[in-house]
Formats: C-alpha cells, sequence, structure tokens
C-alpha cells in the first residue's frame, strides 16, 4: 500500500507554522526578518564564558530529569525574586527542552484524551497545534482589540463540562498584551470555580514597558497548588537555539511532567544548563533592565516606521512583537499582505491569520523586533518608504 502521505492522524491537520514559511520566504526574497522570532542578538558574554567553561570541564553526561542541582537553586532563586513565587529547588522544578518542551510535556502528563483547554486568540499557534496533537481540544476565546482585553463573559461561556485547562501567555506573542492583576484574578477565580488547570507561558517576562507589570499568575491567591509556570532563557539571553526552559508547578504536577520529560527527552542538554546556573549567579541586574530598554526603543521605532507607512500598529505592553492593521495595503488576507509587503519593501512578517481562528487577524501582520538597530534602521526606512 503506498500512501503520499504519511502523516499520522494524531498530526493530519499539521502543516508547517506560517512563522517558519515566512523565514524560508524570507531567505529566499533577500529580505529582512521581521517575522519569526529568532532573535540573532549576541548572548551575553558572562553565559558564553561560564558555558565555555562548563564544556571544557566535560559536564557531558545526563543530569536527572529535573535538571542539575546547580541550575534548580539558580532558577529558584529567580522565581522568588522576580516572580515572587516560593519554589523548592528539589521539588517544583523540571528543567526542559526549551519552554516549547514544557508545554509538550505539560500536556502529555496532566491532560486526558478530549480535555478542553481555554486558549486566548490572538494565541501562539504552537500552543493550539500542541494541545491538538495531544488529543485534547483547544477552546478559543476572543481578547478584544484594540488592547486586547479579557472579556469575561466570552471566558465564561467558553466552558463546558470537558474544560479541564487554560493556557496564559503574558506578555503575549503575539499581541504583547501582558495581563494586569485584575483579569489574573478573573481567570483564578473561574480555574477554581471549575477546577481548571492553568498552564502560563512567561518566556517574555523580562520584556515589560512602561507602566506594565509582569504579575505571574501562579502568584494570585489558591494559583500556586494549579499552575504550570513555564518559561525559560530563550529571549532573554537571545539564545533560542539552546534549547533550555523550565516548568515550576508544585509536587504533584511536577513530578508526572518530570516523567515525561525523561521519557522523551532524557533531560535538557547538561553543558548548557551548568552554563546557565553559573552565568545566572555572575550577571549584572543591570543586564535586564537594559535589554528591555532596547527592546522598548526597538518597538517604538518600528511602531512609528509603521505608522508612517500608513498602517496601524497595536503598541505592545510587553514581549518584542507588534501586531499591525495592514489594511492600507489592499490585500484580500493576511498571507497576501505578508508577500506584498516582502516583495515591494523586503520586510517579512508573519500573517496574522497564524495567530487567529476567527477572521480578525485577516488584515493583521506580526512583526519581531528582535533584529540588530542597523538592521531595524534598514527596515524602518524601507517601511516608509512604501
Ligand atoms: N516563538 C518564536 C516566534 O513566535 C519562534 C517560534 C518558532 O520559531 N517556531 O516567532
Amino acid at each position: 500500500m503506498t500512501n503520499d502521505d504519511a502523516r499520522s492522524s494524531r498530526i493530519a491537520f499539521l502543516e508547517q507554522s506560517a512563522i517558519r514559511g515566512m523565514t524560508r520566504h524570507c531567505e529566499r526574497l533577500g529580505g529582512i526578518n521581521l517575522g519569526q522570532g529568532v532573535c540573532p542578538l549576541p548572548a551575553p558574554e558572562v553565559l558564553l564564558e561560564a558555558t565555555a567553561e562548563s564544556v571544557r570541564e566535560d559536564l557531558s553526561t545526563y543530569s536527572r530529569w529535573e535538571g542539575v542541582e546547580p541550575l534548580r537553586e539558580a532558577l529558584a532563586d529567580k522565581l522568588k525574586r522576580h516572580n515572587g513565587l516560593d519554589i523548592d529547588a528539589d521539588r517544583h522544578l523540571v528543567t526542559t527542552v526549551g519552554s516549547a518542551g514544557a508545554f509538550a510535556c505539560t500536556l502529555q502528563a496532566l491532560f486526558e484524551e478530549g480535555d478542553e483547554i481555554i486558549v486566548f486568540e490572538p494565541y501562539y499557534g504552537y500552543h493550539v497545534n500542541a494541545i491538538r496533537v495531544s488529543d485534547c481540544i483547544p477552546k478559543v476565546v476572543s481578547l478584544q482589540p484594540p488592547g486586547w482585553e479579557l472579556d469575561e463573559v466570552a471566558l465564561r461561556d467558553a466552558i463546558g463540562e470537558n474544560t479541564r485547562g487554560i493556557v496564559v501567555n503574558t506578555p503575549s506573542n503575539p499581541s504583547g498584551k501582558v495581563f494586569d492583576r485584575e483579569e489574573l484574578e478573573t481567570i483564578a477565580a473561574v480555574c477554581e470555580e471549575h477546577d481548571l488547570l492553568a498552564i502560563t507561558d512567561e518566556i517574555y517576562e523580562y520584556m515589560v514597558y512602561d507602566d506594565a507589570e509582569h504579575i505571574s499568575l501562579a502568584t494570585i491567591d489558591g494559583m500556586f497548588e494549579r499552575t504550570v509556570t513555564i518559561s525559560g532563557f530563550s529571549k532573554t539571553f537571545a539564545i533560542t537555539g539552546w534549547r533550555l526552559g523550565y516548568a515550576a508547578a508544585p509536587q504533584r504536577l511536577a513530578e508526572p511532567i518530570g516523567l515525561v520529560n525523561d521519557l522523551f527527552y532524557i533531560c535538557a542538554p547538561t553543558p548548557l544548563q551548568h552554563g546557565l546556573a553559573r552565568a545566572l549567579g555572575r550577571i549584572d541586574e543591570s543586564y535586564y533592565d537594559d535589554m528591555c530598554a532596547k527592546y522598548r526603543r526597538n518597538r517604538d521605532l518600528i511602531c512609528e516606521a509603521l505608522e508612517s507607512a500608513g498602517f496601524a500598529p497595536h503598541v505592545p505592553d510587553g514581549s518584542y512583537y507588534i501586531l499591525a492593521d495592514v489594511s492600507a495595503l489592499g490585500c484580500e488576507d493576511s498571507t497576501a499582505a505578508a508577500m506584498e509587503l516582502l516583495e515591494r519593501a523586503g520586510v517579512a512578517a508573519v500573517p496574522g491569520e497564524a495567530f487567529f481562528q476567527s477572521d480578525a487577524g485577516d488584515q493583521l501582520l506580526r512583526f519581531c523586533v528582535a533584529q540588530p538597530l542597523e538592521l531595524l534602521e534598514e527596515a524602518a526606512e524601507r517601511l516608509q518608504g512604501l
């Protein structure tokens, strides 16, 4: 029997993400890639040095599935100081292959086939697809533009008898929305009423601008016991290819997540774990503020350029993405708009429809500002010249 499509039924719906797809188009046409969040910026020197040491010391064997002890201790310390979470380095942490690895392990470990999991739109498509591949059902709840506010009625309406979980992504990819305390309290109340598990992806936690404040969902009253907090250093230290993330959760959740992490990955790469642990102890606190200030500048530069090109950016409070309405291009949908922009201006962005189930993304593009300043300035000029 021959079958051209070798994909299992579990992944029959799966296609290459538009995020990666635009990178290929961009490479083909030699454009500036403001699409995929590749983050080709220099990693901090202390991290590179600490990791080179760890490689030379040949710290090359498996770690426990939870991760090496120095890293878990450094993470517990960071979670206490930065997030206000009381994390036990021995019982509450699993070091994973990127935050995507933490997300996948969490789904496998804690959810049953047919469970419904709430996801807010605009969403990160990898969340939705990972839920589907885990035989669970994403229930999409739209946030309200232009500020992407939480609509409590819509959230409550989406809950049915099979709803078991909710995904929060703050600061959010692609909208840059930062959930405020009131919204997190609403989510917490709903979680408690309906006995939901929360998965919160906080990978952009150090990129928060102006008056916005990053609040970890697990710090809201009663939430620690039912929350898996996922993050990592891919974005903060510009090491997206290292694939180092973590899940922090109460022991009853962390243990099963760790079992799956062991089964699929054994552990995250150990020399990199040691390097990160050492760097976390050595890096100057000012690094985080400086990094954030640079992203804020990048955001402003590209938002202004988008405006002068006749587009309407949703100025983000966090993350390194900008969603912008590009109706002015006069294209039928966001894929056409992304190709038009790439061909006319040599700037790649991700089609909005990658982040929406509804048609609300049809005139939106997502621009990523994690690029060197010179390149962003060139992109800004090209946009302004449209
Ligand atoms: N999170 C990044 C983005 O949204 C990278 C994801 C990816 O490369 N698939 O662009």
